[in-house]
């Protein structure tokens, strides 16, 4: 009989996982599915309803309602419509979970039978027709089923747990303003910080991980280009800001070919330009909208101070009053990089092979998109966060992809269109296992 025991446990063992774990993967598995159907209406439902960055509302209740449901202790309004649900299940490491809620401003289309046509209203009160073509719907499912799956385990586990409903993470501004609301002060302070972010380029199914820098740092830029008009047919009783716009774009590419080294990412792209109204008539002048990325702080600050420094050049150079030289303003005062802590990455990674396999585990390379979660980390003292990729592209279509070479559609497009059922249980089992294993720390120190 031993003899059988000590076989079947090899077994086990040899597998990957012990029959303790298996046995938990296969309870979080069952909760998958069997909430699956519950968890795809809401989805549906938050897919169809798409709110704006800084104004959503309506998720941020469902957020709460939900949590509320498998025994959170629910705090609104935290950092505008932030959502904080906290479960206290004794002494243990405290792991913060967090999903953003926002939707983008784009017209979808996708053609899904739950496509969104909505048109909401904006923080500024515009009008504007909004898509969640980020997939912050998946990322709100796959949170409330992780709850309810880790709750259904609460006498296997000690701990607390914190998870967020973050708003206004399309502006980077959602997690600074949480924080700033006392999201570590009012709330347990996390040992860890873990997320999961849709991918528009792995299949469903899988996941991806990208350890230390994974997205870059965000700063949006405006600048106003002042010139003095007049006739177009007069242009030597002007100071052209058009013209002068088009030295200064030209000159901001040299920040990133001749100021930084060709071993450090950096990206200045400016993605709107506005001035004149025509054909004959030079303008007053001009504004330009710049997004600019990097990983380090120092390639950051350079940047920021070159073009500064640039503008003002180009203001002394056209002859103009002190008071015209170009007006250089920066939207958003932190949006850090996204960096997934090593040590953190390596354990988090041990528990997504233990639950998908090897093979669904793939390293990919990191982007220079930006993400705020990064900012839930960088506090004094700092805690180590983790953001996976978590697929959402039909096998068909990602092997139609590689064969034919033609881009599928991005995060942010309008035809950015994730296969909700293998993404969200992928999610679910994933990331709950992956708080379950986290929490397990402590108590097998015990
Ligand atoms: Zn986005
Ligand atoms: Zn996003």
């Amino acid at each position: 009989m031993k003899s059988i025991l000590l076989f079947i446990l090899l077994i086990g063992v040899s597998s990957g996982l012990t029959f303790a774990q298996k046995d938990i993967q296969s309870q979080i598995n069952a909760t998958a599915e069997k909430e699956y159907a519950r968890l795809e209406q809401l989805y549906k439902y938050m897919h169809a309803n798409p709110e704006l960055s800084g104004v959503e509302k309506n998720t941020a209740a469902l957020v709460a309602k939900e949590l509320r449901e498998v025994g959170f202790e629910v705090t609104e309004n935290v950092g505008g419509y932030g959502v904080v649900g906290v479960l206290k299940n004794g002494v243990g490491k405290t792991i913060l979970v967090r999903a953003d809620m926002d939707g983008l401003p784009v017209k979808e289309e996708t053609g899904l039978p739950y496509a969104s046509k909505a048109i909401v209203k904006n923080e500024q009160g515009n009008e504007l027709p909004a898509m969640h073509a980020c997939g912050h719907d998946i990322h709100v499912s796959v949170m409330l089923g992780t709850a309810k799956a880790i709750s259904l385990l609460k006498s296997q586990w000690k701990g607390t747990l914190v998870f967020i409903g973050q708003p206004a993470e399309e502006t980077v501004q959602g997690a600074a303003a949480m924080l700033k609301d006392g999201l570590y002060t009012r709330f347990p302070r996390p040992d860890y910080c873990l997320s999961l972010h849709a991918s528009a380029s792995l299949p469903a199914g899988k996941v991806g991980f990208c350890p230390e820098y994974s997205m870059a740092n965000v700063n949006s830029m405006s600048i106003t280009v002042y010139g003095e008009g007049g006739h177009g047919a007069y242009p030597h009783t002007t100071k052209d800001p058009i013209v002068l716009s088009s030295y200064l774009i030209t000159q901001l590419q040299t920040i990133t070919s001749r100021q930084t080294s060709p071993l450090e990412p950096c990206v200045v792209t400016v993605g709107s330009i506005h001035g004149g109204s025509k054909h004959n008539i030079i303008p007053n002048e001009v504004k330009l909208q710049l997004t600019l990325r990097s990983y380090s702080e120092k390639v950051r600050q350079n940047t920021i101070e070159s073009i500064k420094k640039i503008a003002r050049g180009l203001g002394i150079a056209a002859g103009l009053p002190e008071s015209k030289f170009p007006k250089v303003e920066i939207d958003n005062e932190t949006g850090y990089a996204l960096y997934n802590d090593p040590i953190l990455t390596e354990k988090v990674v041990v528990s997504l092979k233990g639950t998908l396999g090897d093979k669904y585990v793939e390293k990919v390379p990191p982007v220079m998109a930006a993400e705020d979660f990064g900012e839930l980390g960088k506090v004094q003292p700092s805690i180590p966060t983790f953001m996976y990729w978590l697929g959402t592209v039909s096998q068909e279509k990602y092997d139609e992809s590689q064969a034919t070479g033609l881009q599928m559609p991005s995060l942010h497009s309008s035809l950015f269109a994730p296969l909700p059922e293998p993404s969200i249980k992928t999610g679910i089992k994933t990331m709950t296992k992956a708080v379950f294993d986290l929490l397990g720390e402590t108590n097998k120190k015990k």
